[in-house]
């Protein structure tokens, strides 16, 4: 009896590569994953066959893509080791997730990474060793025993090659059918690609292990000299002040001041505003626009990481004396505002603008007006504005702005037509039309200052053409509804006066000419008359409507220009 047991201790079942992988993709993406599954029971409501179909796909598209990794890896030993470690990793992390509710984001594996001990051995329980024992321990030793057979190397790669083309085209089928339910319900549930085990802990992981390299970088000058141009103030000169508003998902498309069917810019209509009808993006996401539009980079040398701890345009204006001040009702600066003072509006924060859930962008405007009373420096105010941020539009204009309807009031854009979509992102359109006209309403009542505002968008958005929504496609594929911002330009009569800014000629060139984000830096450097080497003259839009750098033969294009543009 004795002898028996032992030699079944001994025995070394033999399994092939392709059955252990498939084994352990539905281990892995399907057995060791309760709380995602616990997830979309309480937050996905199945109704009709379609979002039943959706249902049924989650399993399929995170089985597939955990097979699709682990075939990448599927080499004699190479994979024991890989599996054993996924295996063990994903029993705890899900025992945390489940039983702790905790997500596994950046945040979470730093706190991994920094615990000490004593704390680390406090999230030790008895049910916890338990789960881990029988979800993670046994079925590593079960694997360790195991004797992969592999076919020979040539068939072997082979058939590794077909398995990852045939993971590939599975995933690439399921989420292009199934896109618009993927895109909306991932991004109304944003914290579901924590939830996701393995893949949350494995991109979590690489984003710490590099976030810890480009901290240890030394903060990057690219010059130390950069100063007002002196020529240009007197020491009591009135003071200089923009405000830059960063708006969120805008596309340019949706403006009326660029020839939209609709309505949707009343207020801006009534001002004398430039508006620039032809702008390219830097990025069709967030986290990559907005810092790309302080940088010195241009797009097509521009990397996020590379410009994190480099000096931009906000620490070029504050070495040139002016106060800078960030404002943000989005989802933050993405580290552009790292050395210069910055107020982050919260869902909480008092204001009638705010309920408990969000905020409306004239929240961006509160007390603003005493800030102007009693401004002494030249100062650069930005506004970062959460615009027509997606897909719960409706949530980002208040009652008086729902105009085009019926609008679609939820964040599940898989439960509204296109018309209705399309009326709650032109809702937002509008509030960011009058948010825009207040903002130059309130710089109006104060004609001491040399004031301007400048508005950009940071990337636009798919509202359904050719089956696409939202936005984040790869740029060199993106539609222009995602690359085409709409871009507004403001300025007070002291500022044209004093710097001999011609508003026809902007007029003229906003309308005819193609400009895109590079140009921000330079044109801000120049239009703020600060003197610095990493000034490029050619790329500043107002350079050449300032008559003193204007050749003859503009001031002759000059007289027969229209008036200033409306
Ligand atoms: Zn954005």
């Amino acid at each position: 009896m004795r002898g028996k047991t032992l030699a079944l201790l001994r025995a070394r079942p033999a399994i092939g590569s392709n059955r252990l992988l498939l084994v352990a993709a539905v281990y892995l993406g399907f057995c060791l994953n309760f709380s995602l599954w616990r997830y979309l029971a309480v937050h996905l409501t199945i109704d009709s066959l379609h979002t039943f179909a959706f249902a049924l796909s989650f399993p399929v598209l995170l089985m597939s893509t955990v097979l699709l990794l682990i075939n990448l890896f599927a080499w004699p030993y190479l994979v024991k080791p890989i599996l054993l470690s996924l295996i063990l990793m994903s029993s705890v992390a899900n025992f945390m997730m489940f039983n702790y509710g905790v997500l596994l984001d950046v945040g979470m594996i730093q706190n991994v990474f920094e615990t000490d001990t004593r704390e680390a051995f406090g999230l030790v329980s008895f049910t916890g060793i338990v789960w881990v024992f029988f979800t993670g321990v046994i079925p590593a030793l079960l694997l360790m025993r195991l004797n992969i057979q592999y076919r020979p190397a040539l068939r072997e790669t082979g058939i590794r090659m077909a398995s990852i083309l045939f993971c590939g085209v599975l995933v690439w089928g399921i989420l292009s059918v199934l896109y618009k339910d993927y895109a909306s319900f991932g991004r109304a549930n944003t914290e579901i690609k924590h939830l996701i085990s393995p893949i949350n802990y494995i991109y979590s992981t690489a984003r710490y292990l590099k976030r810890q390299s480009i901290a240890r970088r030394d903060f990057k000058i690219l010059d130390a000299h950069a100063k007002l141009a002196a020529d240009h103030e007197t020491p009591n000169a009135a003071p200089r002040v923009l405000v830059l508003v960063i708006g969120e998902t805008a596309r340019a498309s949706s403006f009326a001041l660029n020839g939209y069917a609709r309505p949707t810019n009343p207020q801006l209509l009534q001002e004398d505003v430039i508006n620039f009808s032809n702008v390219a993006s830097c990025g069709t996401a967030t986290a990559i626009s907005v810092p790309c539009i302080f940088s010195a980079q241009p797009r097509r040398e521009f990397s996020k990481d590379a410009e994190y701890k480099v000096q931009n345009l906000l620490d070029l204006l504050q070495l040139a004396n002016y106060d800078i001040f960030w404002r943000d009702n989005d989802s933050g600066c993405k580290d552009v505002c790292e050395r210069v003072p910055t107020e982050k509006i919260t869902k909480n924060f008092p204001s009638r603008f705010c309920d408990s859930h969000n905020c409306f962008d004239e929240v961006l405007l509160e007390n603003l007006d005493q800030r102007l009373a009693t401004l002494t420096r030249n100062t650069v105010i930005v506004l970062h504005a959460i615009g027509n941020h997606g897909p719960a539009y409706y949530e980002r204009y208040p009652e008086a702005f729902r105009q085009f309807t019926p609008d679609c009031r939820t964040g599940d854009l898989t439960r509204c037509s296109q018309a209705e979509i399309i009326n709650s992102y032109d809702n937002a359109i509008l509030y960011t039309d009058f948010f825009l006209a207040e903002a130059i309403r309130m710089l109006k009542r104060f004609p001491n200052l040399k004031s301007s505002l400048l508005y950009v968008s940071d990337h636009g958005e798919s509202l359904g053409e050719n089956g696409r929504y939202l936005h984040g496609m790869p740029y060199a594929i993106a539609p222009d509804n995602q690359k085409k911002v709409p871009m507004i330009f403001w300025l007070s009569d002291k500022l044209a006066q004093n710097d001999q800014l011609d508003a026809a000629c902007l007029g003229q060139q906003a309308t005819e000419n193609a400009y895109s984000h590079d140009n921000l830096f330079h044109s801000l450097l120049g239009l703020m008359r600060v003197d610095t080497k990493l000034y490029d003259a050619r790329l500043d839009i107002f350079g050449s409507c300032r008559k003193a750098n204007r050749k003859a033969d503009t001031f002759i294009m000059e007289a027969a220009a229209p008036q200033r543009a409306g």
